[in-house]
């Protein structure tokens, strides 16, 4: 299945949009975390180091969607985009539309 052009230039869009969105995100949550000191013996900084687990774990998430929306840039540009990663079948439609960084088709996702 071919994907239309201009739907693939919209898809494109979004990809990069989503992507800038999380770059800024990631910038944000690291520069809530510069603490500057090691981690503490008392109480609250061991709140404050918990604090920062969930934010690296946000981080670490937000990192991988990063790469995913790389990947399908990369196919994009290759011409493979819209291809399943697991079955090499094609990718409905309707699903990029949802979520244009899926790397695999409808049937391989559940
Ligand atoms: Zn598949």
């Amino acid at each position: 299945m071919a994907i239309p052009k201009d739907k693939l230039a919209e898809l494109k869009e979004t990809l990069l949009q989503e992507k800038e969105r999380i770059q800024k995100n990631i910038k944000v949550l690291s520069k809530n975390m510069d603490f500057g000191d090691s981690p503490g013996m008392n109480n609250e900084e061991a709140d404050e180091s918990e604090e920062t687990a969930n934010e690296l774990a946000t981080i670490e998430t937000l990192k991988d969607r990063v790469d995913n929306i790389d990947s399908a840039l990369e196919k994009m540009a290759a011409g493979t985009y819209g291809v399943c990663d697991n079955c090499k079948g094609d990718i409905e439609l309707e699903l990029l539309e949802a979520n244009p960084e899926s790397a695999v088709c409808k049937k391989c996702k559940d």
